[in-house]
């Protein structure tokens, strides 16, 4: 499921420790381990789940090459690249492949690093295995985005350009000017310290990021020959991104031809000089969402149709009104109209254009084509924030109490797999090791949990895939039941963003694990934090928890300004246990600050206890025995 992004994967083995190692990795994925016919012996003796080949390697390979995403063999990068060799036509289409050593310590991004995925995958990997990624492309050295996969995240999609070029002035760190005229600059928050990226006119550059709805600037706007560099006569190399931030608005008689819309817009985008991987869709009103040659275009183009309709289509002021058009479909524009809405969010409204984020507007065009029927009119508006054109998710993930080696697999790979990392500052720099470059990681403050929620939906109604991060178990007194909550009150439903929830290991876990099997038996958790929950109710479960005789976990025991609830705590506590029941105080568990006491229920506030501490009380059978506290599994022949 981890994986899915790069399904199907072909596990590649020719002996049986490669076998081993990539078996791992079969798990949840929609990925096939291939070993040889020779060794089914082997795979079946030690329980390996494999599929076989027979004959060469080298064909069978041959075979799975165009219908698999990645590769990863298990086998000598000569031998993979020799295997490969003849296969690989382009970095844009050649699926990834990485190489694990035969001793599974270190995963090799081979090929298709950045658009392939290749980069990415060998982290995952690397992750599950336990292993080290190998990754030596410049720009992952650099802690930088690639210049070829800046813009993934969002949508955007590659234009013209010299995309070799612009790497290579990145990797030796010349100064790159970027010219951002359309798409988020939220990636721009997002570099490290040092990058070589310029917004402003200052230094002179050796190469330029167009990110841009136009289509190549040089060719049209000046020539060529003027972007020159102070030292050479070559022209600067410059590659152009391109958010999908045009909407365009179609109006058309019933039974236009696709080609016919078609051919309009292309000759508007190149009377406008418009890149056509701009368009974020189709915008059109609602009588016309069965229109077939509309339905086609956009399925063919992998655009979707947005569909207003009269009554809102009506409210919106454009430049070229028309009574006709009114009075057949009840507004007085199809076409400007509805790219205004699209581009606005459906939000129209009286206001100036500029005011409602549309930046640039092409008045709308009739065409007709000699000897075809029907007739269709385009207008097209940008929108200020693209259309990223996928189901956004969430990734709920606890981190443990502290150290990596505490945090799932899983949800390390969840972390390291996302689009954006939002969570509390100081979880966010123990999980630092999983940030990859061009993540956008956004720490707030801890008091600010409901804003994290509500930015995290926010990025994941965009199209982004967002891990929201908690400390222990995100469920457990956690960011996760925030999102959720915040969701519902939202009316969402249950599957747009996607919620995937991956859980961690809780600081009563962690602390219990530190002192014994405190929690062996019946147990409960109680909060202190008296901030979203009412004191009286907590009181009445510390009562309650105490008198049924569970071994309880506070959390949240103590901060500076609320000092008297641990007290209370402790004196209801005593109504029901002895005060010499065994009380652990852990405070830290697994970071480098760790303290842990061993103490008893009458002398707990001898303990220093504070918001990073959790204080394990145990049940009236709990024991120490050297340093160590145990809860008995069961109570058999005990009374009480
Ligand atoms: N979601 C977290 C709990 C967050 S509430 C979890 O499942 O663990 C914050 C409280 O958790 C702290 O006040 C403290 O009581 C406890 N806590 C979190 N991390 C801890 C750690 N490493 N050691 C001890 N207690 C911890």
């Amino acid at each position: 499921m981890l994986l899915a992004e790069f399904s199907p994967i072909a596990l590649i083995a020719t002996t049986p420790t490669g076998a081993k190692i990539l078996q791992v990795l079969c798990q949840n994925q929609a990925a096939t381990l291939w070993v040889p016919e020779s060794l089914r012996k082997n795979t079946v003796e030690e329980n390996i789940y494999a599929s076989f080949y027979t004959g060469s390697l080298k064909n069978h390979i041959a075979n799975l090459w165009q219908t698999h995403c990645a590769f990863v063999f298990c086998l000598a990068t000569g031998a993979v690249m020799r295997l490969i060799a003849p296969l690989l036509q382009h970095k844009s289409t050649d699926p990834a492949v990485v190489v694990v050593d035969e001793t599974g310590r270190f995963v090799i991004s081979l090929c298709s690093g950045h658009q392939g995925g290749a980069d990415q995958l060998a982290r995952l990997i690397a992750l599950q295995l336990n292993a080290t990624p190998v990754l030596t492309g410049a720009s992952t050295g650099l802690g930088l985005p690639a210049v070829d996969m800046l813009g993934v995240p969002f949508g955007w999609r590659r234009g013209e350009g010299d995309w070799t070029g612009v790497s290579a002035a990145v990797a030796r760190g010349k100064v790159v000017r970027v010219i951002q005229e359309a798409g988020s600059t939220l990636w721009q928050n997002h570099l490290p310290p040092k990058h070589p990226f310029e917004f402003g006119e200052s230094a002179t550059p050796q190469a330029k990021i167009w990110i841009t709805s136009k289509l190549s600037h040089s060719q049209t706007r000046h020539g060529a020959s003027l972007h020159l560099s102070p030292s050479s006569t070559l022209p600067l190399p410059e590659v152009h991104w391109h958010p999908r931030v045009l909407w365009v608005g179609v109006g058309c008689e019933r039974g236009t031809s696709r080609e016919l819309i078609a051919a309009a817009i292309q000759q508007v985008f190149a009377a406008n000089n418009l890149a056509e991987s701009a368009i974020a869709g189709i915008a059109t009103i609602d009588i016309k969402a069965d229109e077939v040659a509309l339905m086609e275009l956009c399925q063919e183009r992998n655009w979707p149709l947005k569909t207003f309709c009269s009554e809102i289509l009506r409210t919106v002021s454009v430049p070229n009104p028309s009574q006709v058009v009114e009075q057949e479909v009840g507004t007085p524009s199809v076409a400007e109209a509805a790219a205004l809405c699209a581009a606005c969010h459906l939000t129209p409204n009286p206001s100036p254009l500029a005011e409602r984020g549309v930046r640039f507007f092409v008045p709308k065009q009739i065409f007709r084509l000699q000897g075809e029927s029907g007739a269709v009119t385009v207008a097209i508006a940008q929108a200020e924030k693209e259309y990223i054109g996928r189901t956004g998710k969430i990734l709920l993930v606890g981190t443990g109490p502290g150290h990596l080696e505490q945090m799932t697999p899983a949800a390390q790979i969840a972390v390291s797999s996302a689009d954006a990392v939002i969570g509390y500052s100081l979880y966010i720099e123990l999980i630092a090791p999983l940030l990859r470059p061009g993540q956008i990681v956004e720490s707030l403050p801890i008091t600010q949990e409901r804003q994290r929620a509500q930015r995290a939906i926010e990025l994941a109604n965009w199209g982004l895939s967002v891990a929201v991060i908690s400390s222990g178990d995100c469920g457990i007194y956690g960011m996760g039941g925030l999102v959720l909550e915040e969701l519902q009150s939202l009316g969402w439903d249950g599957k747009t963003p996607n919620i995937q929830i991956f859980p961690g290991i809780s600081a009563l876990q962690a602390a219990a694990s530190r002192v014994g099997t405190p929690l062996m038996h019946d147990f409960c958790a109680i909060s202190l934090s008296d901030l979203l929950t009412p004191w009286e109710a907590i009181e009445k479960r510390l009562e309650a928890a105490a008198m049924a005789d569970f071994v309880t976990a506070l959390y949240n025991p103590r901060s500076q300004t609320r000092t008297q609830q641990l007290i209370i705590a402790r004196d209801i506590f005593l109504k029901y246990r002895q005060p010499s029941t065994p009380v652990a105080v852990v405070r830290s568990a697994y970071r480098q600050d760790e303290q842990i006491t061993l103490t008893t229920l009458d002398k707990l506030l001898d303990t220093t206890v504070d918001m990073l501490t959790t204080v394990l009380i145990g049940n009236s059978h709990t024991r120490t025995h050297a340093n160590w506290m145990i809860t008995p599994r069961g109570y058999l022949g005990f009374s009480g």
